[in-house]
């Protein structure tokens, strides 16, 4: 599976380029360089949007996992399982917590209003109720579920969420903005972490032949790698060379094998989210299945049962049509036929 998403990101690497192009464009500057990435691709638009209304987006949003669903992501909300706003002395960030295993999942939310903590708050949800299924349908030492698929139900709800929001959104600029969002989400998820994924890989790879890993070794790979992601020789975007000493501040590369599960996790939630918005009720009702399915298999076994096989190019071919579906609905938004220079 590790091999097979580094394989088919690299098969999929115009999908990316046209990603850069298109930010090449936006951006209006004549060679795009490695560090333009870190601005921001749209103008942000002020999407601001209270915690009462956030709610009726979501569960709206999140109607097509059925009655069930709802009724108990609506007790989250009226029985008081979420500490929904910033105070003094409370801590930063979201999280949510399934451990009380017979209680319910609490959450822990600072919310200000943006679109970004209406999406933090659908993430969070499905957090919880992956626990909360999986503490109601499992016994207790299966109940947890694995890293691996940890961060699926909480993408899946945003995917969900990003997709009602186009829907009802009518003005160009903010649907802009959440379109440029989604690919920026894209771009640091799957193509960047299967970038550090491939190094990583690379780096046990000369290990094994006993070569040896110096610093001056392994910025020359990490430079080669980037260079191939980033598209430098075929003048997509210019990296560099300084760029082959970023290896060193990234710390997941001081432990091992980690950051692929970011890319395979976006991959298995876009594919369920696709599957289950085409409508196919019984998508819908394998998915819900995994939610209750805790830690009770091991975590490839989870995902085929749940309708997707990490084990094939299926949930990448999926994540890719989406990407360059949002791209095509971008460029109708921009406007005009402007050329997409070596497209
Ligand atoms: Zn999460």
């Amino acid at each position: 599976m590790y091999t097979r998403l580094v394989d088919g990101v690299n098969t999929h690497l115009p999908t990316f380029h046209r990603y850069l192009r298109l930010r090449q464009r936006m951006m209006k500057v004549p060679e795009l360089h490695y560090y333009d990435l870190y601005a921001p691709l749209v103008a942000s638009v002020d999407l601001t949007c209270p915690a009462e209304e956030a709610q009726k987006q979501i569960m709206t949003a999140l109607k097509p996992l059925g009655a069930d669903y709802a009724a108990v992501a609506t007790r989250a909300f009226t029985e008081r399982w979420i500490d929904l706003y910033p105070n003094d002395g409370k801590r930063a960030g979201a999280y949510s917590n399934g451990g009380a295993y017979d209680v319910h999942p609490y959450m822990l939310l600072n919310y200000n209003g943006k679109y970004a903590d209406m999406s933090t708050l659908a993430h969070e949800l499905g957090h919880t109720m992956h626990s909360y299924y999986s503490n109601k349908t499992q016994p207790f030492p299966t109940a947890s579920y694995p890293i691996f698929v940890a961060e699926v139900a909480s993408t899946f709800n945003e995917a969900l969420l990003i997709d009602h929001m186009l829907n009802t959104i009518v003005d160009d600029s903010p649907k802009l903005s959440l379109l440029g969002s989604y690919l920026e989400n894209i771009k640091g998820t799957v193509f960047r972490q299967t970038q550090f994924a491939e190094f990583e890989l690379r780096i046990h790879e000369m290990a094994e032949k006993s070569q040896p890993l110096t610093g001056d070794a392994l910025g020359k790979l990490y430079a080669d790698i980037t260079r191939k992601y980033y598209g430098h020789d075929k003048g997509v975007t210019v990296v560099d060379d300084y760029v082959a000493h970023e290896w060193a501040f990234v710390p997941h590369f001081y432990r091992n094998f980690y950051v692929f599960q970011y890319a395979t996790s976006f991959t298995a939630s876009s594919a369920l989210a696709e599957k289950v918005l085409a409508g196919d009720p019984a998508a819908t009702e394998r998915y819900l299945t995994f939610l209750g399915a805790g830690g009770s298999a091991y975590p490839i076994d989870l995902l085929k049962a749940a309708g997707v096989d990490m084990t094939t190019d299926e949930p990448l071919e999926l994540t890719m049509k989406k990407m360059n579906r949002v791209m095509d609905q971008m460029e109708k938004l921009l406007g005009g036929t402007s050329a997409r220079p070596g497209r």
